[in-house]
């Protein structure tokens, strides 16, 4: 904006002396300078205006980063950590915090990422065991059993 302010004064300082020239030439260059400053005033105004669009640009997404931790903030509000099994936990809707929805499990390793995932109640093969699995990030909670380190998924034959 001083640059804008700064270029609008040398432009009228020279149109000033316009005024008081009567060589053709020498008028004519000062034409030229003239019409230079205003392109420069034009610029730097266009640069104004993009800079400023950039940072309401910045502040919009900002407010929007402010409304999704709120809303993170009152959501993450309606869960506690449970034990779904010995030394299992999982976070489950709070007593009176249900908002008409049915009773479920979500993900700890989601919740720490801001994120309500809610748990799957699924059976793993080999060995029949009741899992809680995660299909956000693939966490799986052995509600009975035990996941065998040693064991690997067979591979599919080509
Ligand atoms: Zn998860």
């Amino acid at each position: 904006m001083a640059d804008t302010l700064s270029t609008l004064k040398t432009a009228y300082d020279l149109a000033k002396d316009l005024v008081n020239l009567h060589d053709t030439i020498a008028r004519q260059e000062k034409v030229t300078e003239l019409q230079r400053q205003i392109l420069d005033a034009q610029q730097s105004a266009i640069d104004a205006n993009q800079e400023r669009a950039t940072l309401m640009q910045t502040i919009s997404q900002l407010r929007g980063k402010v409304a999704q931790l709120e809303a993170w903030n009152t959501e993450k509000e309606r869960y506690k950590k449970v034990e779904v099994a010995k030394g299992v936990i999982a976070y489950a809707l709070k007593e009176g915090m249900e908002s008409g929805e049915p009773a479920h499990y979500a993900c700890t390793d989601c919740y720490s990422d801001n994120k309500i995932s809610i748990l799957k109640s699924e059976t793993l093969v080999p060995g029949r065991y009741p899992v809680l699995s995660c299909h956000r990030c693939g966490s799986v909670l052995y509600l009975s059993g035990a996941r065998d380190l040693a064991y690997q998924k067979p591979k599919r034959p080509r």
